[in-house]
């Protein structure tokens, strides 16, 4: 009972999270204010009522459409609140100790997914962030992992001068989580990263000549860790 309750304030903690991640992804290109205008339907304009800003309850509350003008709200907020409402219960059960480094890089990760869901780049703070994080906070391991690094950073720069095919924040990306966590789940992330995009994109038989938003299908392959066969 105790187990349920703790899981369900993180699920709570994680959807307001997302809430705030896909307001912030919403309005910060457009240079809007974030924390001091108020909510509002995006066809009449007016401003929502605190009970209509509850994560996911919000939404559903108002069965998807709009409480004035009965327009029809886009339920990707509602997504992203249920997406980060799981990954904050599944942080929460994977790391049975409080663990700093991986928690707070899969949540920058999750923000970096959104955003590049929504513009096809990554927001470069972001990166810095997440780099500046694990220099701090990856101790133990963080001179073991800078050889592994530093050669996929080589291999992964010189691929993407060839081919065009990777982009340089996926490649930061990478090369950050390898400092991180190591070049073993890294590449077990990558690869089932790139699985998630071919999957996505086999039934055209070739990949779109278009930007492939690829941190949302990293995000995804985060929660296979657990199942991965890893080796320390
Ligand atoms: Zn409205």
């Amino acid at each position: 009972m105790m187990i349920l309750l703790i899981n369900l304030l993180a699920f709570m903690f994680g959807a307001t999270i997302g809430s705030f991640f896909a307001l912030v992804v919403e309005r910060l290109p457009q240079g809007l204010d974030v924390v001091f205008t108020p909510s509002h339907c995006d066809h009449c304009q007016t401003k929502l009522q605190y009970y209509d800003l509850i994560p996911i309850i919000g939404y559903f509350n108002q069965g998807g459409n709009c409480r004035f003008c009965h327009n029809w709200i886009s339920p990707q907020s509602c997504f992203i609140e249920i997406i980060g409402g799981l990954s904050s219960c599944w942080i929460l059960n994977q790391y049975n100790t409080y663990h700093l480094l991986g928690a707070s890089l899969f949540l920058l990760l999750f923000y970096a997914a959104i955003f590049d869901l929504a513009y096809h780049y990554v927001d470069q703070l972001v990166l810095t962030l997440m780099f500046s994080l694990t220099i701090i906070l990856q101790n133990r391991a963080l001179f073991a992992n800078l050889l592994p690094a530093l050669v996929v950073a080589i291999v992964l720069w010189l691929l993407s001068s060839l081919t065009h095919g990777l982009g340089l924040a996926d490649i930061e990306l990478i090369v950050i989580l390898v400092l991180a966590f190591g070049l073993q789940i890294t590449l077990w992330l990558t690869l089932f990263a790139c699985l998630f995009v071919i999957l996505k994109y086999y039934r055209h038989h070739y990949l779109p000549n278009i930007e492939i938003a690829f941190i949302p299908f990293f995000y995804m392959a985060y929660f296979l860790i657990p199942w991965l066969p890893l080796r320390f």
